[in-house]
C-alpha cells in the first residue's frame, strides 16, 4: 500500500517513514503544503498522513482543498495542535482521524490500520478469500492450513488483488501501487512477482481474484490478438468504402456518356423530322 507522508520537520518525518516501510508500506514524503496538494493530485494513494504546521501552506487549507476537489482518501491528522477546537476543526474540515505527538508509532500503525480497513469496507481486521486468509497487521498469510511465504512486494501485490476480487487491475495501477517515487521499476517486474505469486499461492485462486486483469503473458495475447482484429476490421472497411466510391464516379460518369448519347439521337432524329430536306 503506498502512502503519502506530508511532514516538515526532518527527525520525525524520518522515524514515520522508517516505521512504515518496516510495516511493509510503500511511503512517499514531502515536507511543504503545496507539494502535499500536487502529490495528491498525480498519484493515487491509500491514505494521507498530515501535518498541520506546514511551510507555503498550512495543512488545515491542504485538507479543505483535497475534500473540495472530491478526495475520498483518508487523511490522518499527525500534529502538535493538541488543543479541543484544532482536534474537531480538523474532524471538521474533512480528516478522518487526529493523532497528536508525540505518538506512539505502533498507535499510529494501528490506527492507518484501521482507517485502510474501513475504506476497503471491511471491519474484519484479517482479508479473507475463499481458503486465503491474509493479515495485514501480521504480515501473514495462509491458504487452508499451509503458511505462505511471500516477500514484501509479493505480500502487497495480493493485499491489492484481495482488496477488490475481481476487478481489473492494469500493470500501471499495481505499480503505483506498489512502488515509491525512488524506487527503480523494472520493465517486467510486476509479471515476475506476479508469477512467483502465482507458483506460490495457486494459479487457481490469482486466476479468480485477478478477474483476468493481470499482465501476464496470456492476457497480453489476448489484447494483442484483439488489436490485431480491429485493425484488420478497419482496413477492410476503408477498402470497402474506397471502391464503392470508385464505382460510384465510374457509374456516374458511364451513365452520364450514354445520356448524352441518347439526347444526342434525339436531337438528330428532331431535326430529321422538322427538315427532312436538310438530310443527306
Ligand atoms: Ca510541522
Amino acid at each position: 500500500m503506498r502512502l503519502l507522508l506530508v511532514e516538515d520537520d526532518g527527525m520525525v518525518g524520518e522515524s514515520v517513514r522508517t516505521g512504515l516501510r518496516r510495516e511493509g508500506f510503500t511511503v512517499d514524503w514531502v515536507k511543504d503544503g503545496v507539494a502535499a496538494e500536487l502529490a495528491a493530485a498525480n498519484d493515487d494513494y491509500a491514505l494521507i498522513l498530515l501535518d498541520l504546521g506546514l511551510p507555503r501552506k498550512d495543512g488545515i487549507e491542504v485538507l479543505k482543498a483535497l475534500r473540495r476537489k472530491g478526495g475520498h482518501v483518508p487523511i490522518l491528522i499527525l500534529t502538535a495542535r493538541d488543543a479541543v477546537p484544532d482536534r474537531v476543526l480538523g474532524l471538521n474540515s474533512g480528516a478522518d482521524d487526529y493523532l497528536v505527538k508525540p505518538f506512539d508509532l505502533h498507535e499510529l500503525f494501528a490506527r492507518v490500520h484501521a482507517l485502510l480497513r474501513r475504506q476497503a469496507g471491511r471491519a474484519d481486521p484479517l482479508v479473507t478469500f475463499a481458503d486465503v486468509v491474509l493479515n495485514p497487521i501480521a504480515h501473514q498469510v495462509t491458504r487452508g492450513d499451509r503458511d505462505i511465504d511471500l516477500s514484501a512486494t509479493e505480500f502487497a501485490l495480493l493485499e491489492a488483488l484481495l482488496e477488490r476480487p475481481g476487478a481489473i487491475l492494469s500493470r500501471s495501477q499495481l505499480e503505483q501501487r506498489l512502488y515509491g517515487w525512488n524506487e527503480e521499476v523494472e520493465s517486467n517486474s510486476v509479471e515476475a512477482h506476479v508469477s512467483r505469486l502465482r507458483k506460490k499461492i495457486g494459479a487457481d485462486l490469482i486466476g479468480t481474484v485477478a478477474g483476468g486483469g493481470l499482465p501476464h503473458g496470456e492476457a497480453r495475447m489476448i489484447s494483442i490478438r484483439r488489436t490485431l482484429l480491429v485493425s484488420l476490421l478497419i482496413g477492410v472497411l476503408i477498402v470497402g468504402v474506397a471502391l464503392s466510391a470508385g464505382v460510384y464516379f465510374f457509374a456516374r460518369e458511364e451513365i452520364g456518356e450514354v445520356f448524352d448519347y441518347h439526347l444526342k439521337q434525339l436531337a438528330l432524329s428532331l431535326r430529321d423530322h422538322a427538315f427532312p430536306e436538310a438530310q443527306s
